[in-house]
């Protein structure tokens, strides 16, 4: 897929910016969320929500039972207000302090294991005793009061908004959690219907307010995370690119320096690595030879065995002369049947040696072709370079002189000059 944008992308077409927006509109159908319920259409994204910002919400949802377990406390001073001192507001007490340490337990829970955070089913049940807990402190005052409504509300509006969890589960508690409240109040406590109507409308804009506001808050997060989703997934794009470029660029050198032929380096880059090495060799003092090699009557090679046989004897020739130098030393086609070798740190001896041996190993080959045995000889033009005073230029005309009087005595041979 990279490859075809990065292929659309070159200038003058209009294909890349197609691929792009195409992209683009996937993309966000994918990353939609749902309106009433503030949850991905894509169940699995939905899924990498929660697990990946599992320990952010749980932190909220702790902060949330904090609030609650803190807030029940306080209001027992309401609870005294109400029913005076003695056993029902001792009694009143002991459930406040028993809901406290349910909120507070919930919130320790969620912060020392997190992943609590994804079991909505268990969240929702202990939204529900919370809530259960306190819709009986609220039954258990004397007179259908303001503020054991205004405390069921509340509560219910913090389960919506402030525990982050499944609208739906949320709305289920909610919901169920007035029902059972209003009626209780009608039938516990024999409220008049004038009064269930309007309680029961009172907690029906309540969780329709904290039911839009919890889709709100939702939708927000999912699309700050979608956005986190669709950065990284560009980042992850760029990286494929950036590392495709890179082997495209070690390609390009490696495609400029070698010759397709051999794989050797061409002419170009032996230059190079040999003026490199003439500098060397003047800095440490040492001395430095040169190898001019032309393979001998090559023409008739190609002439008795055709031109693609020629080409294999290059390849041998090639991997033999590889094999021969030492690691050290540079070997390169200047091109045709004419290669040429480097030897840093070789006086006038050991790379006559070497030439030599190189010879005899070409002179010991035996390339079987369709059309025959291939035997070849190779003339070798000798030098030692004066690395203080000379130009890689006029080192390799003096090994080609040295070459060409090889090839006049005879060939198959090295000359020295
Ligand atoms: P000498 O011993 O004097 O060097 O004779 P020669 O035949 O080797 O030299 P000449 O320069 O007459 O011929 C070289 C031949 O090499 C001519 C050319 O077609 C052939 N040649 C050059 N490059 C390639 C190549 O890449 N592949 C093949 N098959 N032949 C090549
Ligand atoms: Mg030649
Ligand atoms: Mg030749």
């Amino acid at each position: 897929m990279l490859t075809e944008r990065v292929h659309f992308e070159s200038p003058g077409t209009t294909g890349g910016t197609l691929v792009q927006a195409r992209d683009r509109t996937k993309s966000r159908e994918v990353d939609a969320v749902r309106a009433l319920t503030a949850e991905f259409h894509d169940s699995s994204l939905e899924a990498r929500y929660w697990s990946f910002k599992h320990e952010d919400l749980a932190h909220w949802a702790a902060t949330a039972a904090h609030l609650c377990g803190a807030l029940s406390i306080p209001l027992a001073l309401a609870d005294l207000a109400n029913v005076g001192w003695g056993v029902g507001f001792l009694s009143l007490l002991v459930l406040r302090a028993l809901l406290a340490s349910v909120a507070f337990g919930l919130a320790r829970l969620l912060r020392t294991e997190p992943t609590t955070i994804t079991r909505h089913g268990f969240i929702s049940a202990a939204c529900a005793a919370l809530v259960v807990g306190f819709a009986l402190i609220a039954l258990m005052q004397p007179d259908a009061a303001r503020l054991d409504h205004l405390e069921v509300g509340l509560i219910l509006m913090g389960v919506l908004v402030l525990v982050p969890n499944r609208v739906p589960y949320a709305l289920g508690v909610c919901g169920s959690a007035a029902t059972l409240w209003v009626a209780a109040s009608a039938t516990v406590r024999g409220a008049p219907d004038t009064a269930v109507i309007s309680h029961g409308l009172g907690f029906a804009t309540t969780i329709a307010i904290g039911w839009a506001a919890a889709a709100l808050l939702g939708a927000t997060r999912r699309r700050a995370f979608a956005e986190h989703v669709a950065a990284e997934r560009a980042n992850e794009q760029l990286r494929a690119e950036i590392a495709r470029r890179e082997r495209m660029e070690r390609e390009l050198v490696l495609r400029a320096n070698l010759d397709p032929l051999t794989k050797i380096p061409n002419r170009r880059h032996f230059e190079e690595q040999a003026r490199e090495e003439f500098v060397r060799c003047q800095r440490t003092r040492q001395p430095m030879s040169l190898l001019l090699l032309d393979v001998d009557h090559f023409k008739w090679i190609n002439d008795t065995h055709g031109h693609a046989a020629g080409d294999e004897v290059l390849r041998v020739f090639s991997d033999a002369l590889s094999e021969q130098v030492r690691r050290i030393d540079i070997v390169g086609r200047l091109g045709g049947e004419e290669f040429a070798v480097v030897m840093p740190g070789a006086d006038r001896e050991r790379a006559e040696e070497a030439a030599e041996r190189l010879r005899a190993r070409v002179a010991g080959l035996r390339i079987d072709m369709p059309s025959g045995l291939v035997r070849l000889t190779v003339s070798i033009g000798v030098t030692e370079c004066d690395v203080w005073t000379e130009h890689l230029a006029d080192v390799l005309a003096r090994a080609d002189e040295a070459m060409y009087q090889a090839k006049t005595s005879g060939r198959d041979q090295v000359v020295f000059a």
